[in-house]
């Protein structure tokens, strides 16, 4: 850990690679990120796409978004663009928007709790908020090595301050600087961490993953709303199973969702049903997303629990509940998940003509689709769910 940041002191230029030497194109970068890029590098800004987006295009995938960063200042960025809006209010955002897209624009940073030295040789003169910081202090502040890296606008190069390069090629999530100190400071990256290593197939390098062990519980002192909202970014790109996996050995699951945690050790741990079901969600996460649907979080809450309800008998506003307590999930998700836990039972049944109140149920289709998730990964017969849904279309058809 010291020896990261004496061996940062001796070198304190970053690793630059020409546009020869990687693989990033324009032509998979958001059309309306490269002209505020171009926009802000014209008027003699320094404007770099930054964090997940590079990080997603030089692993050739595709970027969820594109955020921009530069040496333009909040008010300056206002001034270059008739479509944009400061939001935020510690600290201050641009939001250059384009129809309903978003281009965030951030003015660089510097964290101000762990920087210390590195600020000492990269401050470039005042400025005007001591929250704003240099390229280097931006690339310094962020989670990750791999979250880290920079695309330069002016000659379309990457360049890399905290050795995301490398990791990227290696595969690993690691923390920038000392993750003892990184994620005291934020215990949500602790869940960034399971985040990234299971969307990308990533292992967590030693030291990170020796602080996750050590600090898993720091994660009670993040607020519900952080949590909650990266507790589901874990559901999307079909990788729940490893991610939740990860959270059990972690320790996270035991600090978050206690019930589900002790539900997974009485029930054979790596071997628990609990998997199972996740692994089938994941299928239908992928087949969804490839048809242009998002999946709903009472799906996603409901197959999290399958495994517990179906060996507890029920009950599901109780088994659900901890959830509601612990992370504060919304109450909409959570009536869902329960309607559609409770639904198993009634749906393992062909359907009787005359009582039709439940398919009208705002919440039916989810179940339908939940109900095929667990039958699918009980290796169950799936002929009654397509008379369910054989009367839901007659349904339709009448309305
Ligand atoms: P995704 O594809 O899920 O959006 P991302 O890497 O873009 O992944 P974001 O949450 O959108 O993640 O954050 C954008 C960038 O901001 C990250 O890549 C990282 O550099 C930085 N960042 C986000 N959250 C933190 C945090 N808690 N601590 C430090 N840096 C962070
Ligand atoms: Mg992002």
């Amino acid at each position: 850990m010291f020896g990261f940041l004496s061996k940062r002191k001796k070198t304190a230029a970053p690793v630059v690679r020409a546009r020869p030497e990687h693989c990033i194109s324009r032509k998979n970068i958001d059309p309306d990120a490269l002209k505020v890029l171009y926009r802000l590098d014209k008027l003699g800004y320094t404007a770099y796409l930054v964090g997940g987006g590079v990080r997603d295009l030089l692993l050739g995938r595709n970027p969820k978004d594109f955020d921009v960063g530069t040496s333009a200042k909040p008010n300056e960025v206002k001034r270059a663009f008739r479509n944009c809006f400061l939001v935020g209010r510690r600290f201050r955002l641009a939001h250059v928007r384009f129809g309903e897209k978003v281009i965030e624009t951030a003015t660089f940073r510097q964290n101000s709790q762990t920087v210390g030295e590195i600020i000492e040789h990269a401050a470039e003169g005042p400025f005007e908020d001591n929250t704003f910081g240099t390229p280097e202090t931006d690339a310094y502040r962020r989670d990750f090595t791999v979250n880290g890296l920079f695309y330069n606008i002016r000659d379309f190069s990457v360049i890399d301050w905290v050795g995301g390069l490398k990791d990227l090629e290696k595969k690993v999530i690691r923390s920038i600087g000392d993750p003892m100190i990184r994620f005291r400071e934020d215990p949500v990256r602790m869940m960034r961490a399971i985040k990234f290593a299971s969307r990308l197939g990533f292992s967590i390098e030693r030291g990170t993953d020796k602080a996750m062990k050590k600090l898993h519980a720091c994660i009670l002192t993040a607020s519900a709303p952080r949590v909650c909202e990266e507790v589901f970014r874990l559901f999307p790109y079909g990788k729940s199973r490893e991610a939740f996996l990860m959270l059990w050995e972690y320790g996270l699951m035991g600090d978050l969702l206690p019930e589900l945690a002790a539900f997974v050790d009485a029930d054979g741990g790596r071997k628990s049903s609990v998997w199972k079901y996740l692994a089938t969600l994941d299928r239908y996460e992928v087949a969804m997303a490839k048809q242009g649907y998002e999946v709903s979080n009472g799906i996603r809450v409901a197959a999290l629990y399958a495994a517990m309800a179906q060996a507890k008998g029920g009950n599901s506003r109780e088994i659900v509940g901890t959830m509601l307590r612990s992370l504060k999930i919304p109450k909409a998700t959570y009536f869902g998940a329960t309607l559609m836990l409770d639904s198993v039972k009634r749906l393992s049944q062909p359907p009787q003509k005359g009582r039709r109140r439940f398919i009208r149920n705002r919440d039916f289709p989810d179940a339908l689709d939940f109900n095929r998730i667990v039958v699918r990964a009980e290796g169950r017969d799936e002929k009654i769910l397509d008379q369910w849904s054989d009367l839901y279309n007659e349904e339709g058809d009448e309305q």
